[in-house]
């Protein structure tokens, strides 16, 4: 989430005193509904410069296929249709992976949530009132992944379906980024799209990379700081999107019920890919404690810190591997 996580590493364009001079440039835009921060190290100026543009770049072009925001998405004509002929092969990883998570999650990761977010926003904007549990229950009707068709070539939602990528596509726009990048011969950089990072080789060629997760109920604290190089790490809270000033309505929804998950305030999740640590993180965040931790359990190389609203903090056992003592 946008502002939980802050690098602790501030980047200028610094050439470091290693062996040979390595030129860090990090740059912010906007993508994805969030900011985008990318830092990248090589050994000339011009190499980073590029890597960084192309990382951009690329969140643009997925933010262009796979934003709900946007009628002439992918998923925009998806949901305006119900059916895409010839998707992207992006748009199918996409989907492939989702419903992969609605099944390990049983069904806590939901990507066809989005009448139900449409719903809130309707209700708390226009109409100024909360949604009736009627109206929660009539529109819960039309939530069900496994409505969703990924046949030959076309895809199909069920009657009156929309989806939203909200809770995975960042993940795998970060994957995408960093691995562009690799692809140029860079080998140290960051990525971070609001607080979903992934890093690779070392910070300004001589350390790892360090995140510090802030406190959710205090911006000026932090709870821990983790070593993200070669790892990703991704947090999903309740903290920031509030409709309501009850604190009752947030975007990440529980598809059983209709209404916001409740029992926890923040999911952070580390491992491999973000891809993966993003779908995960959501799914966590809507199982709750015990569920969450069983699933992140199941899961090789995944490890989660998950605090509850009581605002204990709890990890799965390997998590303390990656944080600094
Ligand atoms: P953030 O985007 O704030 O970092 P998440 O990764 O948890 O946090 O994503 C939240 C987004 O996921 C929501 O804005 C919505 O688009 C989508 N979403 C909400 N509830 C679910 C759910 N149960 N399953 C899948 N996606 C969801
Ligand atoms: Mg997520």
């Amino acid at each position: 989430m946008r502002n939980l996580i802050l690098a602790l590493l501030a980047c200028g364009l610094i050439p470091t005193a290693c062996t040979a001079p390595l030129y860090t440039v990090a740059r912010s835009t906007e993508s994805m509904g969030t900011v985008v921060n990318v830092t990248a190290a090589a050994g000339n100026e011009e190499l980073a410069e590029r890597a960084v543009e192309a990382a951009f770049a690329e969140f643009r072009r997925l933010d262009a296929l796979l934003s709900h925001y946007s009628d002439s998405s992918e998923v925009g004509r998806l949901n305006r249709e119900g059916r895409l002929a010839g998707p992207s092969a992006e748009l199918q990883d996409n989907l492939r992976k989702s419903l992969e998570y609605g099944a390990l999650s049983g069904g806590a990761f939901d990507i066809t949530v989005q009448p139900i977010l449409e719903l809130y926003d309707r209700s708390f904007r226009e109409l100024k009132r909360a949604p009736t549990d009627e109206e929660v229950r009539r529109t819960l009707r039309r939530v069900d992944y496994r409505r969703i068709q990924l046949g030959e070539g076309v895809i199909r939602l069920g009657p009156g379906q929309k989806i939203t990528l909200g809770g995975i596509a960042k993940g795998y726009a970060v994957d995408r980024a960093l691995e562009i990048m690799r692809a140029m011969g860079v080998r140290d950089a960051l990525v971070d799209a609001g607080g979903d990072i992934r890093a690779m080789g070392r910070a300004e060629g001589r350390r790892d990379w360090l995140v510090a997760l802030r406190n959710p109920r205090d911006p000026r604290d932090f709870i821990t700081r983790i070593r993200c190089t070669d790892l990703a790490v991704l947090t999903s809270g309740d903290y920031e999107r509030y409709y309501d000033p009850d604190r009752k309505f947030h975007h990440i929804i529980n598809p059983l019920t209709g209404y916001s998950a409740t029992e926890l305030i923040s999911v952070t999740i580390v491992g491999p890919a973000a891809f993966d640590a993003d779908a995960l993180a959501t799914s966590v965040f809507v199982l709750g404690l015990e569920k969450g931790m069983k699933l992140i359990g199941s899961l090789k190389g995944y490890e989660g810190l998950l605090i509850t609203h009581d605002r204990r903090i709890h990890r799965t056992a390997g998590f303390t591997r990656y944080e600094l003592p």
